[in-house]
């Protein structure tokens, strides 16, 4: 049960570390290039996920970096 734990440790530092240093990913669905499956030359199709910004929020960013803002804001205080 003890490897099964550093499993989970390790993979929330990961994820706390990706999702501070970066927030933003490519679309799962349009892969960053914006468009829809159904685009073509002539028809461009906006990617309705990301609604045409290629990118996506990860999961979690904006609470980590609550987190961390207030935990460096209390040990600035001190
Ligand atoms: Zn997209």
């Amino acid at each position: 049960m003890t490897g099964l734990v550093y499993v989970i440790f390790g993979a929330a530092v990961v994820w706390v570390v990706r999702a501070w240093f970066w927030p933003l990913a490519p679309c799962r669905k349009c892969d960053g290039t914006k468009t829809n499956s159904g685009s073509t030359h002539e028809r461009f199709g906006q990617c309705k996920r990301c609604k045409g910004s290629g990118m996506r929020q990860v999961l979690g960013s904006r609470m980590v970096h609550r987190a961390v803002r207030a935990a460096l804001g209390r040990k600035g205080k001190r």
